[in-house]
């Protein structure tokens, strides 16, 4: 089959699929990779040394993938209708905020599967077929690929943003030696607004497309494994994993849409859980509850931390006190104990 056919056929099964965008683009990403080794230069990456160590694979991908020529880059929405809104889980202090990408199932599987059907249908059409298929699972430049291949543009708030669909989708990637035909890079459409930059509680994107990722709620709750420093928690308000006030603020998410995947469907409540209810959770709850959910990546004590933290900053109550008084008791773990006891200090302030 001739590429330009195959390439028409690869976009009809990424809709049967349920993915909501697709582009072809080259692997020449000089620009990108400047920016990314200055972000790097500058320790923005904080604790995550895996992207000091991967270096330039991320920019290259046929260092990833020798004989690579083409990435083909997907887009799929995570945004589900069942979901509580955002914005009155953020401003009701009893609740715990968690990322609306992190509601659903595991994105990983979900998208990988499919990128292997993909694969599986093209290997099918073509002999020596080579390919790789990413999901946010190796060293993949995947907003600047995206952007490249005319998925959207990267926003100010570093997050990739498409006119019609705004910015609630994961990405994944094939990387392949066919020669598919490119399609145009997108342009940028923030003009003067600055929502996300005056928006972001712990002024994380420090400039235009900067986002000094030690400052940010996302990694903090999600990336760094110890204590989260004094100076943010305060601004971490309810959150307790991730943040999306970036993208609730961009006007172009007026646009987004509803996915299609019904495994990003929400039924386990955690779209507007209470604090207290969440910290009450033993070990063995919380695996069982956040099972198949990116959640599940963050460790039980990662978990009662930061909900300590929304604990401390919920409305004062003695419900609040005393389920803080209890952990406390019954934990050995230092750090937790810190986290606790902060909470409980400014339970008990006096404004
Ligand atoms: S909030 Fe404004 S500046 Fe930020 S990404 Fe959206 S459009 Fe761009």
């Amino acid at each position: 089959m001739k590429t330009e056919l195959l390439k028409n056929k690869i976009i009809e099964w990424s809709e049967e699929l349920g993915f909501d965008g697709i582009g072809f683009t080259d692997i020449h990403l000089k620009e990108d990779e400047a920016h990314l080794l200055n972000w790097l230069k500058n320790k923005f990456h904080g604790e995550m040394y895996y992207m000091e160590k991967h270096g330039t694979k991320r920019s290259r991908p046929d260092k990833l993938m020798p004989g690579a020529i083409r990435v083909i880059s997907f887009r799929m929405n995570y945004l589900n209708n069942n979901t509580y809104e955002s914005e009155k889980v953020l401003n009701n202090k009893n609740l715990a905020y968690i990322s609306r990408y992190a509601l659903g199932n595991d994105y990983h599987s979900e998208m990988r599967n499919r990128l292997h059907i993909i694969a599986k249908k093209i290997n099918n059409e073509i002999k020596d077929f080579k390919y790789r298929a990413f999901v946010d699972s190796a060293p993949v430049l995947e907003k600047a690929i995206a952007q490249k291949a005319g998925l959207g543009w990267i926003g100010k708030n570093t997050l990739l943003i498409n006119k019609k669909n705004g910015s609630y989708f994961f990405l994944g990637e094939i990387y392949t030696n066919i020669d598919f035909e490119t399609d145009e890079k997108s342009e940028s459409y923030c003009g003067d607004c600055n929502k996300c930059i005056t928006t972001c509680p712990t002024n994380a994107i420090i400039a235009p497309h900067v986002l000094d990722a030690k400052k940010c709620i996302a990694y903090l709750t999600i990336e760094l494994k110890g204590t989260i420093p004094k100076k943010y928690r305060d601004s971490i308000g309810n959150r307790v994993f991730g943040c999306d006030d970036c993208q609730i603020v961009c006007p172009w998410n007026r646009f987004s849409s509803e996915t299609k995947i019904e495994e990003f469907g929400h039924n386990n409540k955690l779209d507007s859980a209470s604090l207290i209810s969440l910290f009450n959770w033993s070990e063995k709850e919380f695996k069982e509850n956040t099972k198949n959910t990116p959640i599940n990546r963050i460790s039980y004590f990662q978990w009662l931390r930061n909900i300590s933290i929304g604990l401390g900053n919920s409305n004062k109550s003695v419900d609040v006190l005393d389920c803080l008084e209890k952990k406390k008791n019954i934990s050995n773990d230092s750090l937790l104990i810190e986290h606790i006891d902060w909470a409980i200090s400014k339970q008990k302030k006096i404004n």
